[in-house]
């Protein structure tokens, strides 16, 4: 958790402490942290009120408690609807339920109320910013139409594919040859009032789809599905013409589980190109959050990741930077090769190819290893309902093993330039 504090700044002429470009989440979250903390922080975007974009719809587990320990879990309370039970499926037939503290929310809305959180003393400007200009002790940010602005430090948190890190000559390096496919639209019941379950989880079975969430958001119920396929795929295709009977084939016993719906709303589709930004240790500037790495919308990490991101730059490197005159390319290193952030770096790289191959892998092996994930879950909720405190027994055995299992896998990866 962060102290309010006033730190002692050493005389500066910028007309700001730290300038953020780019107020989507993680822009906006480290504006909140850094603006609580005394800092002087002027956010720009250009927009000023987010626009309905499709991004992160849901957030369970590590990303709520993150938000809990940076005390920015209120407004994420007020934009979104919690849930803690979710039904899960496979192959027509129910596996097991997940319990525990979720979310859904419509990403506008979650920004919105983030940025409605932020402290009077961060100065939000809209506007488009064009041109950057960096050094060890003084950054210039051009703005479109308006008076340039100078800062101590540059965030940029700019998303995925902006073109303003080339100033710079930071380029995004795609990191991976997989390209997730996601969908996102709202459905409602039909024939009755409401569904039978809060929530909904069904897993695809080696044929390109790795999962369809149903899930409540304020005023209705959302769906995201995301994929592995070609978006030019004719199957792919024809989900935008028929979208309703192409869930039922594909996802038997859907209808009768969940309830039978019909689509309400546009149906937004998003391809995700896996990118790490290249060249990035430079003086003075540091990108957070999709700016520096994206991640594979399935495997849900995003927003663990770029908490952590707003979390070690706020509460660890900031504070140290700003005792200094200069921060030059040496001290942006030490946040890029924070051990805490590596990892979740890695894991969130490895995640994406996980999730491919569960998805796509169609040879005797993985078939098995699905077969085997998928049954060893349904012997285990079968447990759970004769002896919950046997299940939670082995629940924890196979934590400890997942853990030890991912150390090492991170420890024998190299970091990422
Ligand atoms: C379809 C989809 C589904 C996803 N699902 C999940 C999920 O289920 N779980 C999960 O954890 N993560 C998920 N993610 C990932 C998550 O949404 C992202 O990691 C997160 O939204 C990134 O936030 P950000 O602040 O880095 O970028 P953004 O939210 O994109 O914000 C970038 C901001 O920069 C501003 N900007 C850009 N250029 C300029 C400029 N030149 N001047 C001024 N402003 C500028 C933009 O206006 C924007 O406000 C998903 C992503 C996608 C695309």
């Amino acid at each position: 958790m962060m102290n309010r504090r006033y730190p002692e700044l050493p005389t500066s002429e910028t007309d700001t402490d730290i300038a953020i470009v780019g107020g989507g989440l993680s822009g906006t979250l480290a504006a909140c942290l850094l603006g609580r903390a005394g800092y002087r922080v002027t956010l720009i975007d250009r927009h000023r009120v987010f626009p309905q974009e499709f991004r992160v719809e849901r957030i369970g587990g590590e990303a709520i408690e993150k938000l809990q320990r940076l005390q920015l879990f209120a407004p994420l309370s007020t934009a979104a609807v919690p849930f803690d039970e979710i039904v899960n499926m496979h192959k027509g037939h129910v596996v097991d339920r997940t319990y525990g503290q979720h979310y859904g929310f419509f990403y506008n809305r979650l920004v919105a109320a983030m940025r409605s959180a932020l402290p009077e003393t961060v100065n939000f400007v809209v506007g488009q910013v064009r041109g950057l200009r960096i050094g060890a002790a003084h950054q210039r940010i051009s703005i479109l139409g308006q008076d340039e602005i100078t800062a101590r430090l540059l965030v940029i948190a700019t998303g995925m594919g902006d073109t303003l890190r080339r100033d710079l000559g930071i380029l995004h390096r795609q990191i991976s040859d997989r390209r997730p496919l996601a969908f996102g639209f709202n459905i409602r019941p039909l024939r009755s009032n409401r569904f039978r379950h809060t929530a909904l989880t069904y897993h695809g079975d080696g044929d390109g789809i790795d999962h369809l969430n149903l899930f409540p958001v304020p005023g209705t119920t959302r769906a995201n599905l995301f994929l592995f396929r070609d978006p030019r795929d004719p199957w792919v295709r024809s989900l935008h013409d028929d979208l309703k009977q192409m869930l039922t084939a594909a996802f038997p016993s859907l209808v009768d589980t969940f309830g039978d719906f019909e689509i309400g709303s546009r149906i937004d589709s998003w391809l995700t190109d896996i990118t790490a930004a290249d060249n990035c240790r430079q003086d003075g500037v540091v990108l957070i959050g999709d700016a520096y790495l994206t991640s594979c919308p399935a495997s849900g990490l995003g927003v663990s990741r770029l908490l952590t991101d707003v979390e070690r730059l706020c509460c660890t490197y900031v504070p140290q930077w700003m005792t200094e005159t200069a921060i030059d390319h040496t001290k942006i290193a030490a946040y890029y090769d924070d051990p805490e952030k590596l990892d979740m770096d890695i894991s969130s790289v490895q995640m994406t190819d996980r999730h491919f191959n569960l998805t796509t892998k169609t040879d005797v092996g993985w078939r098995l290893r699905r077969q085997f994930h998928f049954m060893r879950r349904r012997v285990l909720y079968g447990i759970e309902s004769i002896s919950p405190a046997l299940a939670t027994r082995l629940h924890q055995l196979k934590t400890i093993r997942a853990r030890s299992a991912l150390r090492s896998a991170v420890l024998n990866t190299k970091p990422m330039a």
